[in-house]
């Protein structure tokens, strides 16, 4: 007899309660900000893509704000400006229509944490939905990180050591035969404002998985 083995991805539900340092700021912000989403941010795009982006976690006044990742504010602007550059999302606009998305894009946390600073636990404890994710990518073959939250995150969802695989600014990590993991700094504002990330490293980064992808 054939079992069929589907697994279903697992999202956290309204109003995850898992955390409750976040749940208490998100409370907060449901008074100071009532027109905001404040709830956790799910990820988007096709689960049967090739290429995974992992940020870190909503932003106050962007996913926070509106409800959909990397919208909203300096990082999902600039992020989509490289994806259209690159032909792997066509037509985004400040509306958000996405069409024709060729990438699954996430977050380690779900949830918008203190000063953009989930704790270990909080990360620990949100990995059980980002594991679900990349276990539910069966074509995955390339995964960028922006951040080294969200590269420790990926290396805890896949099982994997820090000490082997140590986050380096556009470095590039194999992690097995199908998947290539490329690491870059955060696109935050105060990382391009400051020249951490510069624009021309985003334009190498997005080439290349253009170029790994045969886009
Ligand atoms: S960060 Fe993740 S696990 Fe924690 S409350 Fe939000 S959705 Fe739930």
């Amino acid at each position: 007899m054939l079992y069929n083995l589907i697994v279903k991805l697992m999202e956290p539900k309204k109003n995850c309660n898992l955390c409750s340092r976040l749940v208490d700021l998100r409370n907060k912000n449901k008074i100071l900000f009532p027109n905001f989403f404040n709830d956790r941010v799910l990820g988007t795009g096709p689960l049967s893509s090739r290429f995974l982006i992992i940020g870190l976690a909503p932003g106050l006044r962007g996913a926070n704000r509106t409800g959909k990742i990397f919208n909203g504010d300096f990082s999902g602007s600039l992020l989509f400006n490289f994806l259209n550059k690159y032909n792997i999302t066509e037509n985004y606009d400040e509306f958000y229509k996405i069409n024709n998305i060729r990438c699954r894009i996430t977050n380690a946390v779900k949830c918008l944490p203190p000063k953009n600073k989930p704790t270990t636990r909080e990360i620990k404890t949100c990995n059980t939905f980002l594991r679900s994710e990349i276990n539910k990518m069966k074509k995955l073959s390339i995964i960028l990180t922006f951040g080294q939250i969200a590269h420790n995150s990926l290396l805890i969802a896949l099982n994997k050591k820090k000490s082997e695989y140590k986050f380096k600014h556009l470095k590039k990590h194999k992690i097995n035969d199908q998947i290539t993991l490329i690491n870059s700094y955060h696109c935050s504002k105060y990382n391009i404002n400051t020249k951490r990330l510069k624009l021309s490293d985003l334009d190498y980064i997005f080439k290349l998985i253009k170029e790994l992808l045969n886009l």
